[in-house]
């Protein structure tokens, strides 16, 4: 990569953030299309997110992503937030144009398009969403208007009951469950929670329940014990690696207004996963 006097900087702020893996996949889209721009990491320490969102503005970056612990204590420090970020809560881009910040979230897109691109379709098909953070608010918000059924559980159940009563404002379809052995009833099944990320991490359903010709998703983007127990079970499974690339693409395209080749995107990804 070369930088030269007109070289434009986009970015990600996050607390940690060396795990990153959206470098790899902007600098990628970037030099594919010839363009003079470079995507950097920084660690924002949560006492410095004002300071860094300024420097958004002074040091005239094309944008930045925002990643954990950011993504809802940003909200307050943008100019303009649009109205699915605004629903959801939670921003993951910030676009900058002429000092004037907007905030995204492109997560819940993200994830719907990496469905559609895996041949999954929610329609008729009742979703339960395991977890009830800020990605199953953001991927809660397409599953309700789309989905047969959306279902939340959570191990905080009035975080969940919470979830399900904002997304009742986009759908009437949101319930809010108490016992996930209920789940027989569901067709896809998506675990938004972290565990998984290491593998002696617990499951976080009964790996009994997933029976039949259900559809196992985990928002973690490598393939968790929890899909591969599915698998053996003869569900279709799904990692979070195409939400996380989707998610990139989107943030890209507000950047710059272009289309990235999301081919190398997803190769540049690929190949960075430790
Ligand atoms: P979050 O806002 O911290 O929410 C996490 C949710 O998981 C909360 O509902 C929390 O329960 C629950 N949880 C945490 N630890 C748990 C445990 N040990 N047992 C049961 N439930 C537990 O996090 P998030 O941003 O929503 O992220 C959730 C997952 O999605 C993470 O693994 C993250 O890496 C992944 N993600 C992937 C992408 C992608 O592009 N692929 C994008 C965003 C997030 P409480 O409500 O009780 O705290």
């Amino acid at each position: 990569m070369k930088i030269t006097g007109k070289t434009k900087i986009a970015g990600i702020f996050g607390y940690p953030v060396e795990h990153t893996l959206s470098p790899a996949m902007h600098n990628a889209a970037f030099e594919a299309l010839g363009m003079d721009c470079c995507y950097v990491p920084f660690v924002v320490h949560p006492d410095r997110l004002s300071a860094a969102v300024e420097a958004v503005r002074a040091l005239n970056l094309l944008g930045v992503n925002i990643t954990v612990p950011h993504k809802e204590k940003v909200i307050p420090m943008l100019d303009r937030i649009d109205d699915e970020a605004s629903f959801i809560g939670a921003v993951n881009t910030i676009v900058n144009s002429d000092g004037r910040l907007t905030g995204y979230n492109t997560d819940g897109r993200g994830f719907m398009q990496s469905l559609s691109e895996s041949g999954i379709d929610v329609k008729k098909r009742n979703v339960l969403i395991i977890g009830a953070g800020g990605a199953a608010r953001a991927i809660g918000y397409y599953l309700a208007q789309k989905a047969k059924g959306l279902h939340i559980y959570g191990r905080t159940p009035e975080r969940a009951e919470r979830l399900a009563a904002d997304l009742k404002k986009v759908s009437d379809k949101v319930l809010a469950v108490q016992d996930i052995s209920s789940v027989g009833g569901f067709d896809i099944i998506v675990n938004a929670t972290p565990l998984g990320l290491k593998d002696d991490d617990p499951l976080p359903l009964d790996a009994g329940l997933l029976r039949g010709k259900k559809t196992v998703c985990d928002l973690i983007y490598k393939d968790t014990r929890l899909l591969r127990e599915a698998s053996k079970s003869g569900c279709i499974t799904m990692n979070g690696l195409g939400m996380l690339l989707w998610q990139g693409v989107f943030a890209f395209e507000l950047w710059t207004g272009r289309k990235p080749d999301v081919d190398v995107m997803r190769k540049a990804l690929i190949s960075n996963i430790s």
